[in-house]
């Protein structure tokens, strides 16, 4: 996803965007360069405003395709065990799965011109000037060749994901490694995909989502997606992972801290087996703290930073830096990565107090806890609690989680007045008496 909305913007200032992938990249099944693909992939507001901006159309497309969309306050969200207050905030949930969204962005930026597809070709290094202080392209293995090639390039940006060897690549070269910021959360998602005998049951609404909270540490996001289908991903942290077998599985759902998803899945028709991804800690790498780099090469997306999924930011934030990418295209000279870092470091900043800091609210993640970041939390369990008689705070909860509003908004006195008086007396729902299910139940 990075790497396409990069390209997109790419293609404004350079004749010639190779995007190189190493999976075969047609259709809009899951692949394995992208195994989360299999997983719930929520676009965040701001995500979906971008993606209609750079493509315009976006959304209607995804609407025609059969990809169901509503209101982010209108889903069916809990936070400790509470249902949020409904309220319409303008806001658009496009509920389509990852391979489907990353079709539709693909096909758009194929189209492009000037724009080539290098797929099935694995990146294997930079190559640079000889006193390494330039890249110029980099070395690949096209799948089925027995050589390496280069292809040449005046910039090149690093989407590779969080598995990027650009750290790696950089130290060979005689560069520092960037430092690392990890938040470890011990998180594992496990997803099944289900068609429901009669939608009805629904009630009308796209999704039910009961978030993890340290009051009620299980959670899960079940979503109407396209094709008729519904997905279901529990999430599991510290160590308490959500089982793949059928039973476990099962299991895991009736003891979410609320019954909605088990009465709509229980007669629902299983599509696939449940399948896990594990998703050990957070990861921000800063290379904007580093004095010395190469120029022509950035990297972006999950490479740069890696939030955890929970809060739904990837691809919303890979959006962001494509647009901070934009930016500096449009000095008209090529970009300088200390100044683009610099840039997106601030465009990082806060998402990833968001995801970060609410993930050390859970006492068994280690981290540092300085007072700003205690002080967001307890103030945000009390939104939370508000948003459970207040509207008011819904709207302004979700379009600050959504990455539309700065999160300063949330802190005007009249909303903090709403927050502190709502919040009163809204106490976490106690731990609901967990059935054993048999299979076959
Ligand atoms: C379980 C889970 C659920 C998630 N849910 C959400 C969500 O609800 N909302 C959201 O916005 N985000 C979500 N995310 C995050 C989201 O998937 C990413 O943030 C987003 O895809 C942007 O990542 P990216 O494009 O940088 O990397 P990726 O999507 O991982 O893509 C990396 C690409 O690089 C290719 N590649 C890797 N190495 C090489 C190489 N050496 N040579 C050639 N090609 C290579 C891969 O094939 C792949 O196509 C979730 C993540 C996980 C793990």
């Amino acid at each position: 996803m990075a790497g396409l909305l990069a390209a997109r913007v790419l293609t404004d200032a350079y004749d010639e965007v190779t995007i190189v992938d190493r999976d075969e990249l047609a259709g809009s099944g899951a692949r394995r360069g992208v195994p989360q693909g299999r997983h719930v992939h929520g676009l965040l507001a701001r995500g979906q405003q971008i993606l209609d901006e750079l493509f315009p159309g976006f959304t209607a497309r995804a609407v025609a395709a059969g990809v169901p969309t509503g209101d982010l306050g209108e889903l069916r969200w809990f936070f400790n065990g509470r249902p949020l207050r409904r309220a319409s905030t303008g806001l658009v949930c496009v509920s389509g799965s990852r391979p489907l969204l990353e079709a539709q962005v693909r096909d758009a930026v194929a189209a492009l011109p000037g724009l080539r597809l290098r797929d099935g070709c694995d990146i294997v290094g930079l190559v640079t000037t000889e006193d390494r202080s330039r890249i110029t392209g980099v070395r690949v293995h096209p799948a089925g060749a027995a050589d390496e090639e280069v292809i040449p390039a005046d910039l090149v940006v690093d989407a590779t994901g969080r598995g990027s060897r650009a750290p790696v690549w950089l130290a060979e070269l005689g560069y520092r490694r960037p430092a690392e910021t990890r938040v470890p959360i011990d998180l594992v998602y496990t997803t099944r995909h289900y068609r429901l005998r009669d939608e009805g049951i629904l009630h009308g609404d796209l999704s039910i989502n009961p978030v993890s909270t340290p009051s009620h540490p299980r959670g899960a996001f079940f979503s109407r997606i396209q094709d008729g289908r519904s997905v279901l991903s529990l999430t599991g942290v510290l160590g308490d992972h959500p089982p793949a077998d059928e039973r476990g599985f099962l299991d895991f759902v009736r003891s979410l801290p609320v019954p909605d998803i088990f009465d709509v899945i229980r007669d629902a028709e299983p599509l696939d087996d449940p399948v896990s991804f594990r998703y050990p800690a957070s990861v921000r790498r800063h290379y904007e703290r580093l004095d010395r780099l190469p120029a022509g090469f950035l990297v972006l997306g999950d490479a740069l930073c890696s939030f955890n999924p929970v809060y739904g930011q990837g691809m919303t934030v890979a959006a962001l830096e494509a647009l901070t990418l934009r930016e500096h295209l449009r000095t008209g000279l090529a970009p300088r990565p200390g100044e683009f870092f610099r840039d997106a470091a601030r465009v990082v900043d806060v998402p990833w107090d968001i995801s970060a800091g609410s993930d050390l609210s859970f006492p068994g993640v280690v981290g540092p806890r300085p007072p700003k970041v205690r002080i967001a939390n307890a103030y945000m369990s009390r939104v939370q609690a508000a948003a459970v008689r207040d509207g008011a705070v819904t709207r302004s909860f979700m379009r600050v989680a959504g990455l539309v509003d700065p999160p300063t908004d949330l802190m005007r006195p009249r909303m903090m007045w709403r927050v502190l008086t709502q919040a009163r007396g809204v106490a976490p729902a106690p731990a609901r008496p967990v059935e054993q299910t048999t299979v076959g139940d």
